[in-house]
């Protein structure tokens, strides 16, 4: 089956009761059953079915399956947000005094979460580039977790996954990657070696910006050493299913950042569209950033320009593709500004991977609460937009930023 076949097939049958051709909303709390006899083996994993919706939900549970199968991973448990995907993927894991390696160059609210951890007592130290040279000297007895976006956001660095989770690996750390930006499109992390895969699905999966939603992916294939990971032992008789098994039955019930029916919905609906939508992202992407570059004054990152440094990784690794973010340095904050407010379709929103072109200034919204070095470090400037490119005509989108840039020059 190939990928855009796999998004409408892949692990999917109409619904059984009904013959729905899309997994209807179950918009419902609780599930009853015939006895409290069927009710325990429920509660105690010995029969399958739903007992309660924060635990699991049929609608929830498809979308769970479609993406767990099309990231070639064991399992999935959908969260409320992917932050809350974020969250759950490390403390699942990880308990006070553990450390965490991190990119520098990650979603900010991923920064702002590891600020948060440190009441935990979980450190994580932070690498400018996701390489083994740097991930390397700081790895030490607690390190617990790898965790790294694939196509950085903002930064649009590319992880070479293959070589960083076999450093990982040789130390018996897992690799978790935040793939949010890539899709499973582009790469499947898992092929390449990544343990735990994340998605913020608010983004392309979803694809239309309406609904909140994450998902933790789970490859099966890290050996969790019980002497360095606590929750082993009690999940040891999951076998392989162990990481996923004290998600569900643990930390992630227990905090409670289910995904809703609702919203699953709505993901699957857009995830089935996903290889589409893609296509003419990436396209745009790559014709509006060669377009970009021929302004003198505006510096253009993106990871499919030839003078990038992640250009060999995009053809390697995201088969050509360099994704659907660009960001671009104008010159100062005040330039910026004047060319963000002559836009006439890119929306002033902060998200990305909706249908709709939107542009952010990040180091006045996103990044309001990082560092200076942490800006830096996260290649945001004063003078950075970030461009979230939408499936417009590609024309007018050109037109549209050239119009824009026009205007910056001109007196008020
Ligand atoms: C948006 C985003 C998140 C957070 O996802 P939410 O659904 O907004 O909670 C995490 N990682 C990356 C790379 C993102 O772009």
């Amino acid at each position: 089956m190939k990928f855009n076949t796999a998004l409408l097939h892949k692990n999917f049958s109409s619904d059984p009761s009904t013959g729905a051709t899309v997994t209807p909303i179950y918009q419902v709390s609780a599930f009853s059953h015939e006895s409290p006899e069927k009710l325990e083996k429920i509660f105690n994993n010995r029969a399958p079915g739903f007992a309660y919706t924060r635990i699991s939900n049929p609608t929830v549970d498809s979308f769970e399956k479609r993406i767990a199968s099309l990231e070639n991973g064991i399992g999935a448990v959908a969260c409320s947000s992917g932050m809350a995907a974020v969250t759950m993927s490390l403390l699942n894991i990880l308990k006070a005094g553990d450390e965490i390696i991190a990119g520098s160059g990650l979603f900010g609210g991923t920064i702002d979460l590891f600020e948060d951890l440190k009441a935990f007592g979980i450190t994580t130290h932070f690498v400018k580039r996701v390489c083994i040279d740097e991930i390397e000297p700081l790895i030490t007895e607690k390190t617990k977790a790898i965790f790294a976006e694939l196509i950085g956001n903002p930064a649009l660095d590319i992880v070479d996954i293959e070589s960083v989770s076999m450093l990982a690996h040789q130390h018996n750390i897992p690799l978790i990657i935040d793939s949010t930006t890539a899709t499973p499109c582009l790469v499947h992390p898992i092929d390449h070696g990544a343990d735990i895969v994340v998605h913020s699905t608010s983004k392309y999966i979803n694809g239309g910006g309406n609904a909140i939603s994450g998902i933790i992916i789970d490859s099966g294939n890290f050996k969790w050493d019980e002497s360095r990971y606590e929750f082993v032992s009690e999940y040891k008789k999951y076998g392989k299913f162990a990481y996923l098994a004290k998600l569900r039955n643990g930390m992630w019930r227990n905090i409670g950042c289910c995904l809703s029916p609702m919203n699953a919905f709505l993901n699957t609906i857009g995830l089935e569209t996903m290889g589409l939508r893609m296509e003419r992202l990436c396209d745009n992407a790559l014709q509006l950033a060669q377009y970009l570059d021929t302004f003198e004054d505006i510096d253009v990152n993106y990871p499919m320009l030839e003078n990038s440094p992640y250009y060999s990784l995009a053809q390697k690794l995201l088969g050509g593709n360099g994704g659907a973010i660009i960001t671009i340095r104008v010159g100062s904050k005040e330039r910026a500004f004047k060319l963000m407010n002559n836009l006439k379709y890119a929306l002033n929103a902060t998200n990305i991977g909706d249908v709709r072109t939107l542009v952010i200034h990040p180091a006045s919204t996103i990044y309001v609460h990082s560092s200076e070095e942490q800006k830096i470090n996260a290649q945001v400037y004063n003078d950075t937009i970030r461009i979230s490119v939408g499936i417009e005509d590609i024309e007018d989108l050109k037109e549209d930023f050239k119009q824009a840039i026009d205007k910056i020059g001109e007196e008020n």
